[in-house]
């Protein structure tokens, strides 16, 4: 199976203060992400989930160690459209990232910003909102949107970039469960060979992935399906 993702030794510290020496957010961690899988970060508060999530689309770069994405060093400068382009990512906060006035503008800054042809955009629009179940809120302002549903249309905008990884951080944690579910399971039907990368507060919403990695002060501290984790890892 191809890994899309591997990690070697990745360690992240943030810039430090002059004198105080924080610890690394991210501590020495090597990991592969299968094509195709879904796959859940979860941890607490300040653990290192988004910090790690950022090392996969080359937003940040590792302090030492590497991160490669289809076998791309996230360091290597000339192929950093490609890697920003390969791996796509919604962010916790959906306020101030819709920008149109109506939803499905929103959408298409998705296929428009990678070049795809004016013609072919509105199908994907759609596709991307049908997927996140917001289909019939294309015409809708954004802005009279609840939070959860400004969360999904900027899922359909990163999926309308057709991007070969998703990473949604914290971002259906807005979502109620039943949305929650139904979001996997179009995401499973419409975009199945797109790796996922969820990181989830709840359990509830990642019970299904096929791996969950359990974060803990920048450490790994479990790995493996839900099952597996309630036998073997006490945090979860
Ligand atoms: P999580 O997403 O699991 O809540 P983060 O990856 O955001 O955790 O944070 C991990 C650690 O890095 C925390 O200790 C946090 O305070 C620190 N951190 C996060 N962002 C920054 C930043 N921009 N500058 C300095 N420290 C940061
Ligand atoms: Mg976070």
């Amino acid at each position: 199976m191809e890994k899309i993702i591997r990690t070697e030794n990745l360690i992240f510290q943030y810039p430090a203060d002059e004198d105080v020496k924080p610890e690394p957010a991210v501590k020495d961690i090597t990991i592969e992400i299968e094509k195709g899988s879904f796959t859940a970060i979860i941890g607490r508060n300040g653990s290192g989930k988004s910090t790690i999530a950022k090392t996969f689309n080359a937003l940040l770069l590792p302090t030492s160690g590497a991160v490669y994405v289809k076998g791309c060093d996230t360091k290597d400068a000339d192929r950093l459209w490609d890697i920003r382009q390969t791996a796509g990512m919604v962010f916790q906060n959906p306020d101030n990232q819709l920008v149109s006035s109506i939803v499905e503008d929103d959408v298409a800054f998705g296929p428009e910003n990678i070049g795809i042809k004016s013609e072919d955009i509105r199908g994907i629009v759609d596709e991307a909102l049908f997927s996140v179940d917001m289909y019939d809120f294309r015409k809708k302002a954004p802005h009279m949107l609840s939070g959860g549903q400004k969360q999904r249309i900027l899922i359909a905008r990163a999926l309308a970039a057709h991007p070969d990884i998703l990473i949604l951080d914290d971002s259906s944690s807005a979502l109620d469960y039943r949305t929650d579910a139904s979001l996997r399971k179009e995401l499973g039907e419409h975009f199945k060979d797109t790796t996922t990368i969820m990181i989830a507060q709840r359990i509830s919403s990642i019970r299904h992935a096929d791996h969950i990695m359990v974060l803990e002060q920048g450490h790994i501290i479990g790995y493996g399906t839900h099952e597996e984790l309630m036998e073997s890892c006490e945090l979860y």
